[in-house]
């Protein structure tokens, strides 16, 4: 069985990461999404080891110190990280892997798996990203300003991303990230004959 491929989205908070991959993978059941380690408490509804895996900074630091996360940041004045044996483990079992996670993580992950595949997601404007956060409604007006103000640097990284996309009218934006999928993924399989310009015969 080939290895998987790992694919790393990333974008400021409220952009529709979440949103654009679960109908990711809702048409690709075999691809595999990540669950993350937090300090932050868990929102209502949320489930431990199915949203995240909710740690106390002690826990998340000795982690960091056992070297457990394939990366890690603080987002918004909590500890975020990306289990590493479990997407390795993944990886090794062919599953495609997508991590969500923030910019500073992302441009880590770069650096360790320079093949992994990176999608920026961008607001259409600022003022509609302050929309979704506000119609979203799991933040308040301080938080929410926090994300916003943290979104106008995370934009200037979008040029270190293999890909770029606008997630302006949602059904486009699903159909866009998954023919970037189908088209990266077609470099290990030549799925549907989708392929890279660059792609040597299969
Ligand atoms: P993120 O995971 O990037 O923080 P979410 O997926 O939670 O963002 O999306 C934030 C809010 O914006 C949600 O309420 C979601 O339903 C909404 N949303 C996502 N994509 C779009 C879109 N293209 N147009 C309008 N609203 C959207
Ligand atoms: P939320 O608290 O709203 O679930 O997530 C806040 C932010 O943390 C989002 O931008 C999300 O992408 C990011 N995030 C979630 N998990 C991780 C992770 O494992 N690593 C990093 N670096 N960021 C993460």
């Amino acid at each position: 069985m080939g290895k998987g491929r790992l694919f790393v989205v990333s974008g400021p908070s409220g952009v529709g990461k979440g949103t654009l991959i679960g109908a990711l993978l809702r048409r690709y059941p075999e691809a595999w999404l990540s669950v993350s380690a937090t300090t932050r408490k868990p929102r209502p509804g949320e489930r431990e080891g199915v949203d995240y895996f909710f740690l106390d900074e002690e826990e998340f630091l000795e982690g960091v110190r056992r070297g457990r996360f394939l990366e890690w940041a603080e987002v918004h004045g909590h500890l975020y990280g990306t289990p590493a044996e479990e997407v390795e483990r993944k990886l090794s079992e062919g599953r495609d892997v997508f991590l969500e996670i923030d910019v500073k993580g992302a441009l880590q992950v770069m650096e360790k798996v320079p093949e992994a595949v990176t999608v920026f997601i961008a607001p259409p404007s600022m003022e509609e990203l302050e929309e979704r956060l506000r119609r979203r409604g799991t933040e308040g007006e301080e938080e929410i300003d926090v994300r916003l103000r943290n979104a106008q640097q995370e934009a200037e990284f979008a040029p270190s991303f293999r890909y770029k996309l606008v997630n302006d009218r949602l059904d486009h934006a699903v159909e866009e990230l998954c023919a970037i999928y189908e088209r990266e993924r077609g470099d290990r399989d030549c799925a549907r004959g989708l392929r890279r310009e660059d792609d040597e015969e299969c």
